[in-house]
Parts: C-alpha cells; sequence; structure tokens
C-alpha cells in the first residue's frame, strides 16, 4: 500500500507493507556510496539483522544504536553520530536509514539535515506513533530549554512502514501511538472517530491496525501538503499538545509517554472547545474509551497548574506570552485560538 506526498524539495512514497525491512533495497531509487542505518538499542536487538539482510550487496553499510528514548535526542548523541559518519566515510552521495520510533527517526533525519548540507535519508517507522512522526519532514532534537527545538523541515526520500514490526509493541507504547490516531481523526470527520473509538487495544486486529494507521497518515499527508512549515493549517496537528508537552515536560520523558501526554491535552482540548462553543464534542466517549483501554488519566497530573502554563507558555509554538490552543468548532473543524492565562487557569481546576 502507498501513500504518495508532495514537499516542497521532491515527492516521496510511504510504503506499508508485512516483512518489507527486509528489502530496503527495493525502495531506494539510485546507488549510495555509503548507507548509514541509526537505530536504538530495543530496535536493533529485533530488527537490525533483518535489515542488514536485505543490504548485503551494498557496499560501506555500518550502523549505530542510541538508547532507546527521549533522551536520545540531545547535542551528545547527535554529536556522536557526525562523528562516526565521518569516521566511517559517509559522503555526500551517502543515506541514512532511520530505524526505529519516533526519537531514531527525528534524530536520524536531523543528522541527515545537517552532515554536509544535508544527504538523503529513508525513514523505517518500527511504532505506532512514528505514521506521524515519518512523515512532514519535521526532523529535530531537544535543548534544556524545551523539546525540539532544534531541528529542521528536511523530508525524507522514502518511508518504509514494515507494520510487522508492530507486533513487539509493548502496551504503552501502542496507547502512546494511539492518541495521535484519535488526534487526527478528530480533526477528519466523525467516522474516522468511530473507527478509531471502536478498537479494543487489547485485541486489536492487524487490519484494524493498518487501516487506522492508514487514515492516520492520509490526515496528516493531506495537511502538510497544503501547509508544509506549519504557517497555517499544520497547526492544527497541535491538538492536544499545548497542554501535552507541558504534562511531559513537567512530569519528566519517561514517566508518561508522548502520547499518553498528549491523550490528556486532547481531552482537556475538548472540555474548553464544549464550553467555549457550546457544541456537542464525543468528550465523554473518547474519557470512556481512554479509560477502558487504561490510559493514565490520574487527576494529579494536573494539580501543578502553575507549572504546567509556564511550561505551556514556553513551549516554541506559542506567539508572544498568549498561549494558543487547537480547538474544536466540530469534529473535523478544527482552530486556533489564543487563550489568556486566566481561561486557562479556570479550565484546568
Ligand atoms: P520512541 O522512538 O522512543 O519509541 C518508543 C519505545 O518503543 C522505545 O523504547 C523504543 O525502543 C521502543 N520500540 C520502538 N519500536 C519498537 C518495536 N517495533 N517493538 C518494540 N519496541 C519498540 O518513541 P515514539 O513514541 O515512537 O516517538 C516519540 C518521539 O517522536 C518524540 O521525541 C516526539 O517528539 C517525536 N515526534 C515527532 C514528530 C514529527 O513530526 N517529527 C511527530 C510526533 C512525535
Ligand atoms: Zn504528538
Amino acid at each position: 500500500e502507498e501513500i504518495h506526498i508532495k514537499s516542497s524539495s521532491h515527492d516521496y512514497i510511504v510504503t506499508m507493507g508485512e516483512g518489507i525491512r527486509s528489502t530496503l533495497k527495493a525502495f531506494l531509487k539510485k546507488e549510495y556510496s555509503s548507507i548509514f542505518i541509526v537505530t536504538d538499542d530495543t530496535v536493533g536487538k529485533l530488527y537490525l539483522k533483518d535489515v542488514l539482510g536485505g543490504l548485503e550487496e551494498e557496499k560501506n553499510v555500518f550502523y549505530t544504536e542510541v538508547h532507546a528514548g527521549e533522551q536520545s535526542k540531545d547535542f551528545e548523541t547527535f554529536h556522536r553520530l557526525h562523528t562516526t559518519a565521518l569516521e566511517n566515510g559517509l559522503d555526500r552521495n551517502s543515506l541514512v536509514v532511520a530505524l526505529g520510533g519516533g526519537v531514531v527517526g527525528d534524530l536520524a533525519g536531523f543528522v541527515a539535515a545537517t552532515f554536509m548540507r544535508g544527504i538523503d535519508y529513508v525513514q523505517v517507522p518500527t511504532t505506532i506513533l512514528a505514521h506521524d512522526s515519518s512523515v512532514g519532514g519535521k526532523v529535530a532534537i531537544n535543548h534544556a530549554f524545551g523539546k525540539n527545538l532544534i531541528g529542521s523541515f528536511y523530508p525524507p526520500v522514502a518511508v518504509i512502514y514494515d507494520t510487522e514490526t508492530l507486533a513487539t509493541l509493548p502496551g504503552k507504547e501502542i496507547r502512546s501511538g494511539y492518541a495521535e490516531l484519535i488526534k487526527e481523526a478528530l480533526i477528519t470527520d466523525e467516522a474516522s472517530v468511530t473507527s478509531v473509538l471502536d478498537a479494543d487495544l487489547n485485541k486489536l486486529s492487524s487490519n484494524q491496525l493498518r487501516m487506522h494507521i492508514k487514515a492516520g497518515i492520509a490526515t496528516k499527508a493531506s495537511i502538510v501538503q497544503q501547509d508544509e512549515r506549519e504557517s497555517g493549517v499544520r497547526k492544527f496537528l497541535n491538538l492536544g499538545h499545548t497542554l501535552g508537552h507541558a504534562i511531559e515536560s513537567n512530569y519528566g520523558y519517561g514517566k508518561l509517554t508522548h502520547g499518553e501526554a498528549v491523550a490528556i491535552g486532547t481531552l482537556f482540548a475538548l472540555h474548553v472547545s464544549e464550553d467555549i462553543f457550546n457544541n456537542e464534542l464525543p468528550f465523554n466517549d473518547v474519557y470512556n474509551w481512554l479509560q477502558a483501554n487504561r490510559y493514565p488519566l490520574d487527576s494529579s497530573i494536573l494539580v501543578e497548574t502553575d507549572a504546567l502554563i509556564n511550561k505551556m507558555k514556553a513551549d516554541k509554538k506559542t506567539v508572544d506570552t498568549n498561549i494558543q490552543m487547537v480547538l474544536l468548532q466540530n469534529i473535523g473543524k478544527p482552530i486556533n485560538r489564543t487563550i489568556s492565562d486566566e481561561e486557562l487557569k479556570n479550565y484546568l481546576l
């Protein structure tokens, strides 16, 4: 299955399939002088061998495994990858392969974007969440001041999504990815929301999972094609993320996954939307679904109101000091709205 994506620099194809990690070569449009695979130590143990097997005939193939987890999106790891690339003779006609979840995708993508002013890379996503991060060309590392503050818009030359790899994902990573799928469904249409909320994450069929991922990618693709650099509609993909990012950073990365934090942020956005627009949104349906699927929704997550508001202000998506939030006028009708500290405080309480 293929989804075609247009970007200002080039078009690329997202291919979804079972077992395609072993045949990467088939998706490369040219010969590369070297191939540098970046993965993490969890994904490496599971899938690196298969990927290497499919690249046996290629010249100068080498790899690095970074530690699994958000902490690898840092300057030190970024620098180390560049050093490894240089030591192994990576040149302008080389390829970077990002094999893993969003962390590896963002990190390896930013290495590719900056190595000798930019070389080709392919995304080989292995998490559900990475359906989102592997499409659209945002790559970044973190700074002590905040997440994803140092980065670029740099689309891959291909996305090779082997959905077979999703079978080894732990429960919390399935939950994390599904939070983004709900977000995408909410900014698409009612049918998408119903379909996602029909899923029981404990007995997800691979067909159902593929269908949801494909729909999520289609929504993301259509938005980034309209607004690659996030000056308009792309902001709508930040539904749930204003509070989500604040929770993530207030709690410390690793305690809650990105998606678990976004799920709470999405509930909050639904609540604020219902209040402001006086509309009927599926707050209760989403809430019940999240609870049934064992998302952490503990109210203690929201007690540090002032800290959360400060974190929201520090988020780079904020213009001036006013906090911007994506709200829903209706399902499929997102809107960007500035919201005062006072309002926020009231809603958080
Ligand atoms: P991740 O890459 O850390 O993966 C989550 C965990 O799952 C890791 O421990 C990883 O080792 C493990 N894992 C990965 N694939 C596995 C598999 N197939 N089987 C078993 N374990 C596996 O996190 P993520 O949730 O994929 O991505 C989160 C990151 O993505 C964040 O840094 C976020 O900022 C970024 N992101 C970027 C964009 C973008 O547009 N660039 C969009 C959304 C999120
Ligand atoms: Zn997200």
